[in-house]
Formats: structure tokens, C-alpha cells, sequence
């Protein structure tokens, strides 16, 4: 069974958009996320995208020939040896010239000198800024399983990129944590509300759908402890009181006293019915709830007032 994550970024991985600029900011943060810039001969760029999520793979082939120019791509899949894990699949951009102008339109080139840490130009307009996210969470989230404890995380191995990834979020009004993981810089998201907002926000429909299912099932749950333990608290209020009342009715016994005929049948009543609630006993003898209770406070009168021992 694939990973809730993986199920996401299939999900994600399927979007189209009509907006080329939106397109761009996804691939730069794809490409920041998992890419390396390669080097070719006469001074030529290229580039590696690595994942391990297939429909991911495509995606960035898909948006790195939407943005044409004369560029060679190649993808290979390095099947994994281990029963269970992932195949690594990476996109390569042949290194010649024209990837150059590809490498400065998403940033990571500026006047012939790497850029690595800033996408700031790309994120310029609102609808960007979420096409970025949506890359970014492509190219390196993660999220739990809406059953299991709220976390979605975005995991990078730059300071920088970690730093605007942080900076962008909560900008957009997000709880947003931000720490680092051995060589790893992780933001993270860890409240309901802000996990299934993010999900939201970019275009994760089935994801926040099966998050607002396992809310749903959560809160169905948590009402019926509720009502149990409700039903628990005044069931063992009914059975302490019958005790207390046990405890009088049986003093006035043991000290032989002559009880007047209305309340002599209550105690009786009460001993034949040690369970009872005390709105079942009032039904047994035919009396109201308040009348019950008045021939059980005289019982309770009379027995505090024996004298003790
Ligand atoms: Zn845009």
C-alpha cells in the first residue's frame, strides 16, 4: 500500500494549470527540492532530478518541456534491490547550451553566478507563491495519514530554501515550525486545521476529503465516549446513593426501630432492590419521584439521629 504521502503527490502530480508562470514557480521548486546542476564541456549547465515517485518524475518532465527552448531530457529508473522500497527515478537535463537561459528564467542563475538560497522574482504574484508550495511539497513533503497524528512536513537539504519555505509560509498566516533533522531542514505544519488548509490551498482535493472523513470519524467517536462515560458517572451516582441509603435503613434495623408504615415498605423496597434507581423504586410503590425522596431523607433523619455504635 502506497504511503498517504505518495497518494498526495500522485494527486498533485495530475493538476495542470493554465498559467505558465504558475508552471514555472512549481518546476523552480521541484528542481530546488530534489535537482543538482550538472556541468558539461565549453562551460554548459545541465540538470538531476532525483525522486522516487514516479508520477512526480513525469510531472517535472512535463513542466521542463512546457518550458520549451532547445533542451535534451532523459529519464532513468534505478529499480531498488530491497522488496518494498521505492525505485529511484531521476530526470536528466543534458548539459549544452541553451539550458543556460532555462537556469536563469527559474532563478538559479543570475549574471553567470549560482543561486541557490532565493526564488523571490518567481514569487511575485499570489497564484505563484501557491504553485511554488505545491512543487515544494512534491519534491520534498510528506504527511501522515489523517488517522494517525496531524504533521505535514517539507524537507530540504538547504538552509536557505528551508528558510523561505518558512518565511512564505507564515506570511500566509501559517503555524509554521521550522528546525533542522541531521542534514536536513524541515518545515513543518503539526495542527489540524493548518494541515488540511495547506492541503486546501494547494489543490490536494482528495487528500483534504479523506482528512475531513477521518475528522468526522474521530468526533463520532469522541461523542459516544462522552455519552458512556456520562451514562458510567450517573450510574455509579445512582449506586452510591443506594448505598448510603442501605447503610441508614439497615442502622434503623439493627437498632429495632418502629418505623410508621409508609416508610417501613420504602426501606423494605429499597433492601428487596439494592440496584434500583431511585425513580424505579418511586414507579414500584406507586409514588412520585419528590415523595420518594422526601420518605428517604426522614429515613435518613431518623437513622442520624440514633444515638452511635
Ligand atoms: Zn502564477
Amino acid at each position: 500500500m502506497p504511503s498517504f504521502a505518495t497518494e498526495v503527490k500522485n494527486e498533485l502530480a495530475r493538476l495542470n494549470y493554465e498559467q505558465s508562470c504558475c508552471r514555472t514557480a512549481e518546476l523552480a521548486a521541484l528542481l530546488r527540492m530534489g535537482a543538482t546542476i550538472t556541468f558539461g564541456l565549453r562551460r554548459t549547465f545541465g540538470l538531476n532530478f532525483t525522486t522516487k515517485n514516479a508520477a512526480v518524475a513525469r510531472k517535472t518532465l512535463q513542466l521542463l518541456k512546457s518550458e520549451g527552448g532547445n533542451i535534451r531530457t532523459e529519464i532513468t529508473v534505478r529499480r531498488s534491490r530491497q522488496l518494498n522500497k521505492n525505485n529511484n527515478y531521476t530526470v536528466r537535463v543534458v548539459p549544452a547550451p541553451p539550458v543556460a537561459e532555462l537556469l536563469e528564467k527559474l532563478g538559479f542563475l543570475q549574471d553567470e553566478s549560482l543561486n541557490m538560497t532565493t526564488d523571490m522574482a518567481l514569487l511575485k504574484k499570489a497564484c505563484c507563491r501557491v504553485a511554488y508550495l505545491r512543487g515544494a511539497f512534491q519534491g520534498g513533503g510528506s504527511v501522515n495519514r489523517p488517522e494517525a497524528s496531524y504533521h505535514l512536513e517539507l524537507v530540504t537539504g538547504s538552509y536557505g530554501l528551508g528558510n523561505l519555505l518558512n518565511t512564505l509560509l507564515k506570511r500566509m498566516g501559517f503555524p509554521v515550525g521550522f528546525t533542522d533533522r541531521k542534514e536536513d531542514y524541515v518545515v513543518y505544519l503539526k495542527e489540524g486545521d493548518a494541515v488540511m488548509d495547506f492541503l486546501a490551498m494547494i489543490q490536494a482535493d482528495e487528500a483534504v476529503e479523506a482528512f475531513e472523513v477521518a475528522r468526522n470519524v474521530k468526533e463520532v467517536r469522541e461523542q459516544v465516549n462522552r455519552l458512556v462515560n456520562c451514562e458510567t458517572a450517573n450510574l455509579q451516582k445512582t449506586v452510591d446513593a443506594a448505598g448510603r441509603q442501605l447503610a441508614y435503613i439497615k442502622r434503623l434495623q439493627e437498632a429495632a426501630v418502629k418505623l410508621p408504615a409508609k416508610l417501613r415498605v420504602t426501606a423494605e423496597m429499597r433492601l428487596k432492590h439494592p440496584d434500583a434507581s431511585l425513580s424505579e423504586l418511586a414507579d414500584m410503590l406507586g409514588v412520585s419521584k419528590s415523595g420518594m425522596n422526601h420518605r428517604m431523607r426522614k429515613l435518613r433523619e431518623l437513622a442520624e439521629e440514633l444515638p452511635d455504635g
